[in-house]
Parts: C-alpha cells; structure tokens; sequence
C-alpha cells in the first residue's frame, strides 16, 4: 500500500525513532508499504517518520539513479551496489568518515527544495535487516549520503538543519510556507 508521505511542519518529523525489538507482522507490513510508497515517490530513501512513525527503519534503493555513483564494500570488498538494494536498515549505527563532500539533496517531506549539503564521504554502517539479521557495510558516494541523510531523520534531523546559512536563506522562503501549509492542514 501506498502511504501518504508527511510534509515539514508535521511534528512526527521531528521525533527520534523508537528502537524496534521484533519484527512483527505489523513491522513487515510497514517495510512493505514504506518501499512500494518509496518507489511510487520516485525516492532513493525513506524514513518511517516520514510516514507518520517514530522509529528507527529506514529503506532505501539507489539502484535507479544512473548518474550519480554510489560504491559498496563488504567484508572488506568491493560488492556490487545494485545487487544489494533495495536496502532495509533497522536500528542503524552509523560512522560517516572521509572528507566532508558538497552534493545536491531533496527530501520527499520537502517537495520541490532542493540544496547542496555538505557530508563525510564515506559511512560505515551495522543495522538489522528485513530479516533479523545483522548487516555491516561500507558506502560512498550518493549511497553514503543518502544512508546519512536517512539515519539524521531517525533521529530527528533533517536536511535544513544541514545546510548552510546562504543555501538555507535561498529557500528560507518556501520552508515557511511548506511549515505554514502542513500546520494549517493538521489544524496545529
Ligand atoms: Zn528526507
């Protein structure tokens, strides 16, 4: 099923994600609806604050972005990046590493706004997967920075809060009016 994704203003955004102790049958449903609303969005990733719950599970797929690589590496080998999405990250550690890199970001909860942030190349991540079973890998390029910006909505952060003063006063204009939008639709 397709979800309805929230929108900046909505407060869920702002909560850290509870961590999940089971995969319940109302979990797996979730991971389901969250990577077909995913891909119904055209999006690389999505949090669940995005769909209106606090908690630590993120999806991601980067597999239909041609123009901007990505790297994996597991066990300490390079691995094929598209063999291994669409990705499920329960309860995800992550430790960005490397140079802070300047790239191009969107948000499905920020229609239309678009700015570049500056991020650690590189993560090196360990989560439980779809499965129950723990993943660990590393990621670079467009997989790194969306693994980074995923895991900053798990716990409450989003990509406004990243950008910098000149790029934020760019869009300063239409993140009122987003907030302002969302909160009269809630009646907040
Ligand atoms: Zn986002």
């Amino acid at each position: 099923m397709v979800l309805e994704v929230v929108k900046y203003g909505h407060p869920v955004l702002r909560k850290k994600g509870a961590k999940i102790e089971k995969l319940t049958p109302e979990i797996r449903n979730l991971i389901s609806d969250m990577l077909e609303t995913m891909r119904a969005a055209h999006g690389v990733g999505l949090a669940a604050q995005q769909v209106g719950h606090a908690l630590q599970l993120t999806v991601l797929d980067v597999s239909p972005v041609t123009d901007r690589p990505s790297t994996l590496e597991r066990d300490g080998k390079p691995a094929e990046v598209n063999e291994f999405m669409p990705l499920v990250l329960i309860n995800p550690e992550i430790k960005p590493y490397g140079e802070m890199q300047s790239g191009p970001e969107g948000c499905l909860s920020f229609p239309e706004i678009f700015s570049d942030i500056s991020r650690p190349s590189d993560v090196e991540v360990k989560a439980m997967n779809e499965n129950g079973e723990i993943v660990e890998f590393k990621a670079g390029g467009l997989l790194s920075r969306a693994v980074q910006h995923e895991v900053d909505h798990l716990n409450g952060i989003l990509f406004i809060d990243r950008m910098s003063r000149a790029a934020k006063e760019e869009v300063q204009v239409d993140i009122l009016e987003l907030q302002a939008k969302t909160k009269a639709a809630l009646k907040i």
